[in-house]
């Protein structure tokens, strides 16, 4: 190794480099739980980028720039950052009288027709400043970086009508300004439908299709996503909103197969959609799609759990050779699940992933389904330094110690972000 110059350099690591075998693309099969481990390891970087790993002493080749931080972590591990593909942080308000309610019986379509559930996120979020909700999105981006997260895609979607769609996207383009960390916003065009579109599915969506153009032109989102469901939206209903996307140079998702076999799955293959999200339903031959495809199923164990339907079994993904990404899907109604390590206990104890299956899903298949793939999510030269010291030496612990907080540090870009005070 020629001697590096760096101004980051973490020691005395069990290293998950989450290193690529070959060509950068995402992980199945024997890949899919591969983490690249080192022990007695060591990763170097310079202006926020990853410049060289190794094992042992031979990082006394680096040479550190002046006002360097150096660490010997003493054995701990040191992973990548987590990516947090899919979450929708942009609302006010709050849902627990629902989540009381329901718990004690009430039904939720019952609440629905009271102006509850979705619809009551939709009026706190329409009547909130644009500098509340910043506040409250502020708020939320801390909390997942002080977690481990560093990438997170943000979804608009609880403004229903297109121009007030058009305004949390621009206060999500103002929190991504000012972010430390690397967010990915996507229009969720077709969520559910506005009560002013008096059940006519097909004029709304033609509306949601009409702000597109602006969308891209701004740059207010780099994907466009649809909830295909029963009853919500259907696949060929929402198909030319994703071909217009795709037009227009957007990359599309696809809330698919979530609580119905819809053909979602299916259909994000088909639309070459970067992932398709939740998928506990998807048939055999959505799978089989996905894994043609190259589509990432993007699994979000939270909502199962919260909202108490299956959840998706993530030992099928693996064994149809379909990437698996993990993400929180932060939301007040179904999710409010907070910080990827949960999500991937969650994935772990409920989607039947090995904590190393859901370790990649969280890192470097999860910066694939938001297009990252060979900027974030793996510690190799020419990536971005975006790095997690945990408070322990087996990286297993994560998924095994439900609710234990066990990120200590957290690097974005080289930067510490986030530093807490942990009992090991
Ligand atoms: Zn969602």
């Amino acid at each position: 190794m020629s001697a590096k110059e760096a101004d980051l350099l973490l020691r005395g690591a069990r290293l998950l480099t989450l290193a690529p075998s070959g060509e950068e693309r995402p992980r199945v099969g024997a890949a899919a739980g591969d983490v690249g481990a080192i022990d007695d390891g060591w990763v170097a970087a310079r202006e926020g980028q990853v410049v060289a790993t190794g094992r042992g002493g031979t990082w006394e080749r680096v040479r550190l720039v002046d006002g360097a931080t150096t660490e010997d972590v003493g054995g701990r591990v040191v992973m990548p950052g987590f990516v947090d593909p899919h979450t929708h942080l942009c609302y006010a308000g709050q849902r627990w009288d629902e989540f009381e309610a329901r718990r004690s019986g009430s039904d939720y379509l019952a609440i629905l027709e009271r102006g509850g559930g979705i619809h009551a996120t939709v009026r706190a979020t329409r009547e909130a400043s644009d500098a509340r909700l910043l506040a409250l999105m502020r708020a939320r981006l801390d909390r997942a970086v002080a977690a481990g997260t560093t990438t997170i895609e943000i979804k608009s979607g609880y403004g229903l009508e297109p121009e007030e769609e058009l305004r949390h996207l621009r206060i999500i383009a103002a929190l991504r300004s000012e972010a430390i960390v690397d967010v990915a916003p996507t229009y969720l065009a077709a969520h559910a439908l506005p009560g002013r579109a008096n059940g006519d599915r097909r004029a709304f969506l033609r509306s949601a299709q009409a702000v597109l153009t602006r969308v891209a032109e701004e740059h207010l989102a780099e994907a466009v996503d649809a909830f295909v469901e029963k009853g919500v939206f259907e696949t060929e209903e929402v198909a030319p909103l994703m071909h217009e996307a795709a037009a227009l140079g957007l990359a599309r998702a696809v809330h698919a197969d979530q609580l119905n076999d819809v053909g979602g799955a299916g259909f994000a293959a088909r639309v070459e959609a970067r992932s398709a999200d939740h998928v506990s339903r998807a048939s055999a031959d959505g799978l089989r799609a996905l894994e043609r495809g190259g589509t990432v199923a993007v699994l979000l164990p939270g909502s199962a759990l919260f909202v108490g339907y299956p959840p998706p079994d993530g030992r099928r993904f693996v064994a149809h050779r379909v990437p698996v990404a993990l993400g929180t899907d932060h939301n007040p109604g179904t999710s409010p699940l907070e910080g990827v390590p949960t999500a991937i206990a969650l994935a772990v104890t409920m989607c039947g992933l090995t904590p190393h299956e859901a370790i990649v899903a969280a890192t470097a298949n999860a910066a694939h389904a938001l297009g990252r793939g060979t900027r974030t999510g793996a510690l190799v030269e020419g990536r971005r330094a975006d790095v997690v010291v945990l408070e322990t030496d087996d990286e297993r612990e994560l998924a095994y110690r439900l609710g234990a907080r066990l990120v200590r540090t957290v690097y974005a870009s080289g930067q510490r972000v986030a530093e807490h005070e942990t009992v090991r």
